[in-house]
């Protein structure tokens, strides 16, 4: 089946328009129109090559919502004209212990991702959402709560489920205390859903700019991480930090702020920590630093369902897709509020440049 869509040929190229086939149906597949797909700071670590593991051409994208327009003839769960979600995966081996536990995302033989990914079937490299179709298994689809505006419900599919996890997996919730660093698609998710589920909410930021809107957001307190007297008035204060910087940063200024048990969970930067870490930060206070990684398909319903309940969607900048390599800069500045969203109604054929 032929489609379009947008992709980065090389770490260096700007993105633009690509015309190329998706798999033919399988029995277990549902075929989607997409409507909108939210732009994660992943997409322009992997469209530049940041992990050094990138195949190109690369067609980025995983927050994704489409209509459905055709099932398979196994698929029971959905219909066509249902509005549905794709996230950060399309597949895994479904029997392994972390997937029949539903952590489908550390699957023991490597969950397929929704773009830069490998097909489990016939090896191709999947292509994300930045397209007008998808093809993916029922297995892996979501259904997103009609009371949620589909632009503002796409980045759910990454940054809802990916602070979600660690909010759940750390019992944020009444009485806890949890902080959050960077306010950006993440941070802002995570500022929105640790409030719904009840803890006191605190925001550290570069930005002092950001403050009103980080109240807004849900922030009860706000904290300039560049400003050591505010850092210094948290001391000893929180259950859970999740830290969604993207790049190198040192997390020793946050470790005293962790309360007795607390915990630092990194959601953001993936690479070396060059800063050293004192084990006694850690063993006095048994404090811990962690990671958590996106989230299962059914925590990611369970998330969506709440957010259905409690009228809970990201705030978003929707562009068309020619702004893309625009929005890309942006995001490296810090600079949307607080998620770029993609209207997939905006690619139309440009045959020149296909
Ligand atoms: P984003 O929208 O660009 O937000 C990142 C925020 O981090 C910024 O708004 C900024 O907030 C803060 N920041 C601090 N130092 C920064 C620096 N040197 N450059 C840029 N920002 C800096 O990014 P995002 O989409 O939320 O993604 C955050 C990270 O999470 C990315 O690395 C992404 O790849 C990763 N991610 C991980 C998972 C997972 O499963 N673990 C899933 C999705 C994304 P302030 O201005 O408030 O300081
Ligand atoms: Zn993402
Ligand atoms: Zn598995």
């Amino acid at each position: 089946m032929k489609t379009l869509g947008y992709a980065a040929r090389s770490a260096t190229d700007s993105l633009a328009q690509i015309r190329f086939d998706r798999r033919e149906p399988r029995p277990d597949d549902i075929v989607l129109d997409v409507l909108y797909c939210g732009v994660c700071h992943t997409d322009l670590h992997i469209a530049r090559n940041h992990g050094g593991y990138t195949r190109y051409p690369v067609v980025p994208g995983h927050e994704v919502i489409g209509k459905v327009t055709q099932v398979g003839s196994g698929v029971t769960r959905f219909k066509v004209g249902d509005t549905v979600g794709v996230g950060c995966m399309v597949d895994s081996c479904q029997h392994c212990n972390p997937c029949q536990q539903g952590f489908e995302q550390h699957c023991v033989e490597g969950a397929t991702f929704t773009y830069n990914g490998t097909d489990r079937y016939d090896q191709h490299t999947t292509l994300g959402g930045y397209s007008k179709q998808m093809v993916v298994s029922e297995k892996f689809i979501l259904r997103i709560p009609d009371a949620l505006d589909p632009a503002g419900a796409a980045p759910l599919l990454c940054a809802g489920i990916t602070t979600w996890e660690p909010l759940k997996q750390w019992q944020a919730g009444p009485g806890k205390h949890v902080a959050v660093v960077g306010l950006g698609g993440l941070g802002h998710m995570a500022l929105k859903l640790a409030k719904a589920l009840g803890a006191q909410v605190t925001l550290f930021t570069r930005s002092p700019d950001k403050e009103e809107d980080a109240r807004r957001l849900g922030a009860d307190h706000v904290v300039l991480s560049t400003d050591e007297s505010q850092m210094a008035s948290v001391t000893g204060i929180f259950d859970l930090i999740v830290d969604t910087v993207p790049y190198e940063h040192d997390v020793n200024p946050y470790l005293p702020t962790l309360a007795l048990n607390g915990t630092l969970v990194l959601v953001g930067y993936m690479g070396p920590l060059n800063e050293p870490v004192s084990a006694g930060a850690l063993v006095f206070g048994r404090k811990a630093i962690a990671g958590s990684f996106i989230g299962g398909v059914a925590a990611t319903q369970q998330m969506l369902d709440f957010c259905g309940e409690h009228g809970i969607v990201s705030d978003v900048e929707v562009i068309g897709i020619q702004q893309i390599n625009e929005a890309y800069d942006r995001l490296l500045k810090s600079d949307v509020k607080y998620r770029f969203v993609i209207d997939l109604a905006s690619l139309q054929d440009d045959s020149e440049s296909v």
